[in-house]
C-alpha cells in the first residue's frame, strides 16, 4: 500500500476489473460504532457514501459497552434519544470496590446528576443493540457486507480499492473505520498493534441470576492486585455484562468471537469476594479477548483519505473510551465534510485530524494507566472524596461536543477563505 504513484501495469488491471457501478464519493470501509456512526452523520447532511464490511452478516456480539455523555449528547443529536433508551440502562454511579471484601473504596455520582451536569445520560447497553440502533440510523441503502478490503492505494485523482476476491473499484474518498488491524491505516502508518500483557474475560449473565448486582443499576468495579472486574446492566437491566482482566505473557486471541475458559476465569478470581466469584461463576460462556493498543499517530490523514475510530486510535479498554472516541469523530469527520463540502475534501480531512488526533492520543495514553486514568492523564487536582465533585471532575472527558468543535472550526477556516477570496 502507497500513497505514491502506481506503475501503468497495476492502473490497467484495475480499469479491467473495477466493478460497473459508479464510484461512490465516500468508502467507509468498517461497519463497526465508527464506520455506521460516520455514515448516519453522512446521511443526516444528504452526502452519498458506501460502507463495505468483511461480515457476511453482522453478528451479536454478547458484551456491554459503556456510552458516556460525551458521545450520548452526539447520538441524541442523530436523533437516536428515544431508540438508545429504549435499550440501555441508566446506571446510579461508578463505584470501585475492593477485591477481597467488597469494600466501597469511591463512587462517581452517574445517573440524573450526569444529564444536569452535562445535558446528556451515562448509558450502558448491550452492543448488539447499539450497533442495531446505529445500523438504523445508517440504512441499509449504501451497506455492502460480505466484502473484505485488502489494499488500498492512494492516487492523486483516487483511491483504490482492491477486494479479497482480487476485484477493485475506485473512491473519491476513503476512510478507515476498519479496527484495531486497519488495511486503511497501512498507507499512513507501518506501525503493528502492541500486546499489553493480558486478557480479559467478557460474559453476559441473566440479571436474575445475581439479584444482588440488578437491584440498583450500577457500574462496579472491583479493583484487585494486578487485575480487576467490571459489571454493568445492560438490555435494559434484563443483564449483567461483566469484563474481567487476566494477566497473561502470551496474547491467544483476539477477536469479538474467540472464547475463552470458565475454568481458567474462575482460578483467576479464586480468593475475591463472593459477590464476584457468583457472578463469574454464572456465565455460561466467555468471550478472551488479548488486551493490544497502538501508539497515537500524529497523521491520519492524505488528501484523499483518513481514520476513524480504532483504525485511528487503538486503546485500552480501561478508561471505556474507545467506542465513545469513534462517535466523537464520526461526527467531528462527518461535520467538517459536511461544512467545507466535499469539493474541499482534503482541507476537511485535515481540520479533522488537527481537532481529533491530540485529544484521541490524549485518551489513548491515559488508557494504558488503567482505570486510575479516570482523572485527567498529567492533571494534579489532588484526591476527590465527593461523587458529585469527582463526576464534575470529568469535563474534560464528557463536556467536550466534537460536533460543536468541528462546526466552529470549519467557521474559522470558511471565514478565512471568505477573505483570501
Ligand atoms: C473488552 C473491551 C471492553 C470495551 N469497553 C468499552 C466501553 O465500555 N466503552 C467504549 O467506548 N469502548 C469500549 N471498548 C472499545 C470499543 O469496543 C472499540 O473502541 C470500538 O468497538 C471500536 O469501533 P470501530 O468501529 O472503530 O472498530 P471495530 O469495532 O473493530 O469495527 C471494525 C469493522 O471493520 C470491519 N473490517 C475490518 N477489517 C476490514 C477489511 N479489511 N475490510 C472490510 N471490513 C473490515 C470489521 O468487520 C468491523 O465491522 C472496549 C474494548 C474492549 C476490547
Amino acid at each position: 500500500m502507497s500513497i505514491a504513484a502506481e506503475p501503468t501495469a497495476i492502473t490497467a488491471r484495475a480499469t479491467s476489473s473495477s466493478r460497473p457501478t459508479a464510484p461512490p464519493a465516500i468508502t467507509i470501509v468498517g461497519g463497526g460504532i465508527a464506520g455506521l456512526s460516520l455514515a448516519a452523520v453522512l446521511r443526516q447532511a444528504g452526502i452519498s457514501y458506501r460502507v463495505v464490511d468483511q461480515a457476511s452478516k453482522f453478528g451479536q456480539v454478547g458484551a456491554g459497552i459503556q456510552l458516556a455523555p460525551n458521545a450520548v449528547r452526539l447520538l441524541h443529536r442523530l436523533g437516536l434519544a428515544e431508540e438508545l433508551a429504549a435499550v440501555a440502562a441508566r446506571p446510579q454511579a461508578l463505584q470501585v470496590r475492593r477485591w477481597h471484601d467488597d469494600h466501597l473504596l469511591s463512587a462517581t455520582t452517574l445517573g440524573a446528576a450526569c444529564e444536569d451536569v452535562y445535558g446528556a445520560p451515562y448509558y450502558t447497553v448491550h452492543r448488539a443493540d447499539l450497533h442495531s440502533v446505529l445500523a438504523g440510523a445508517a440504512g441499509s441503502h449504501g451497506l455492502a457486507l460480505g466484502t473484505r478490503i485488502v489494499e488500498v492505494t492512494e492516487r492523486p485523482s483516487e483511491v483504490e480499492l482492491t477486494f479479497a476476491d482480487g476485484s477493485r473499484e475506485r473512491s473519491e474518498v476513503v476512510v478507515g473505520a476498519d479496527g484495531i488491524h486497519s488495511v486503511v491505516r497501512n498507507v499512513i502508518a507501518s506501525d503493528q498493534p502492541r500486546f499489553a500483557g493480558g486478557s480479559i474475560f467478557r460474559g453476559l449473565v441473566p440479571a436474575d441470576q445475581v439479584p444482588e448486582l440488578a437491584r440498583e443499576p450500577m457500574i462496579r468495579m472491583w479493583a484487585g492486585p494486578a487485575q480487576h472486574c467490571v459489571c454493568y446492566p445492560v438490555a435494559g437491566g434484563r443483564a449483567i455484562s461483566f469484563s474481567a482482566t487476566v494477566p497473561a505473557r502470551q496474547a491467544a486471541s483476539e477477536s469479538w468471537s474467540a472464547l475463552g475458559s470458565t475454568a481458567e476465569l474462575a482460578s483467576a478470581y479464586r480468593g475475591w469476594n463472593p459477590v464476584v466469584t457468583r457472578l463469574l461463576a454464572a456465565a455460561e460462556v466467555v468471550g478472551r479477548w488479548d488486551l493490544h493498543d497502538r501508539d497515537p499517530i500524529p497523521r491520519w490523514s492524505t488528501a484523499r483519505l483518513t481514520l476513524v475510530g480504532d483504525a485511528a486510535h487503538p486503546m485500552l479498554p480501561f478508561m471505556a473510551q474507545g467506542g465513545n472516541q469513534a462517535i466523537e469523530d464520526a461526527v467531528a469527520l462527518g461535520t467538517c465534510i459536511a461544512a467545507l463540502g466535499t469539493d474541499a475534501v482534503a482541507i476537511a480531512l485535515r481540520v479533522y485530524e488537527a481537532l481529533r488526533a491530540p485529544r484521541a492520543a490524549l485518551i489513548q495514553r491515559g488508557s494504558r494507566l488503567g482505570p486510575a486514568a479516570m482523572a485527567r492523564p498529567g492533571d494534579d487536582t489532588g484526591p476527590v472524596q465527593d461523587g458529585l465533585q469527582r463526576l464534575r471532575a470529568m469535563a474534560w472527558l464528557y463536556g467536550h461536543d466534537s460536533g460543536e468543535v468541528a462546526r466552529a472550526a470549519t467557521a474559522r477556516v470558511r471565514a478565512t477563505a471568505g477573505q483570501l477570496s
